[in-house]
C-alpha cells in the first residue's frame, strides 16, 4: 500500500488486476458485480489493518487459551446509496459482524450538488468506527457531505472507501474533511466537464446495476 497524506493507494497487484478488467467497457454487468465484490474483500483486508481487538477465551481441542477478535459491532460501513452497495456487499463478506449504516443522496445533474433523501444509522455512534464507502471519489461532493453528516454524530472515528478518485476529488475531500484518511485502488488522471473520472470505469452504478 503506497501511503501519502493520509491518501492509501492499494496497488496490491490482485487489487490492480482486477480493476484493470472493471475498466473495460466490454465487461457484462455479472462480472463487474463480481468483480467489485471481491475487489472490496481484497480492500478491506488493508482498511481494517489497525481496528480494535480485544481478547477472549478460547477452548481448543487440546487446551483453553486467550486470543484475539475484532470488535465487529463496534464497526459502521455507511454505504452511499446507490452505488456503494456494491463495495458494502464484499466488506460484509469478510467482517459479517459489522453494522451498516445507508445514506441515500444523488447528484443533481445541473449542479452537481449533493441532495440527502435517507439517512439511516445504527444507534451510539459515538462509540463506534465508521467505514463510509462509495465507488467512485469524483467531484466529492457526496463524500463531503456524508462525512460531514456523520460527523454530527461524534463517531470515535472515519475513513473513507473508494474504487477510483481522482486529483480534484482527492483534493475537495481533503480540503473538507483532512482528518479522514482516503482508501482508493487508484488516482486517475482528472475530472471531466460532468463530473465522471478519466479513464474511469463509466458509471458506477449503472455498470453494477446493468441500469444503461
Ligand atoms: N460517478 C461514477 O459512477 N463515475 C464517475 O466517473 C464519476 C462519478
Amino acid at each position: 500500500m503506497a501511503s501519502n497524506n493520509n491518501v492509501h493507494v492499494i496497488d496490491h497487484p490482485l487489487v490492480q488486476h482486477k480493476l484493470s478488467l472493471m475498466r473495460n467497457k466490454e465487461a457484462s454487468t455479472n462480472s463487474f458485480r463480481r468483480l467489485l465484490n471481491e475487489l472490496a474483500m481484497l480492500m478491506t483486508y488493508e482498511v481494517t489493518r489497525d481496528v480494535p481487538m480485544h481478547e477472549v477465551e478460547v477452548h481448543t481441542p487440546l487446551e483453553t487459551t486467550r486470543t484475539k477478535v475484532i470488535d465487529g459491532k463496534k464497526l459502521v460501513f455507511v454505504s452511499i446509496l446507490r452505488a456503494g452497495t456494491g463495495i458494502l456487499d464484499g466488506m460484509l463478506n469478510v467482517v459479517p459482524g459489522a453494522r451498516v449504516g445507508h445514506i441515500g443522496l444523488y447528484r443533481d445533474p445541473k449542479t452537481l450538488m449533493a441532495v440527502e433523501y435517507y439517512f439511516k444509522m445504527p444507534q451510539n455512534m459515538e462509540e463506534r468506527d465508521i467505514i463510509v464507502v462509495d465507488p467512485m471519489l469524483a467531484t466529492g461532493n457526496s463524500a463531503i457531505a456524508a462525512v460531514e453528516r456523520l460527523k454530527e454524530l461524534s463517531p470515535k472515528s472515519i475513513k473513507f472507501v473508494c474504487l477510483l478518485t481522482c486529483p480534484e476529488g482527492v483534493a475537495a475531500m481533503q480540503k473538507a474533511h483532512p482528518d479522514v484518511p482516503i482508501y482508493t485502488a487508484a488516482i486517475d488522471r482528472q475530472l471531466n466537464d460532468h463530473g465522471y473520472i478519466l479513464p474511469g470505469l463509466g458509471d458506477a452504478g449503472d455498470r453494477m446495476f446493468g441500469t444503461k
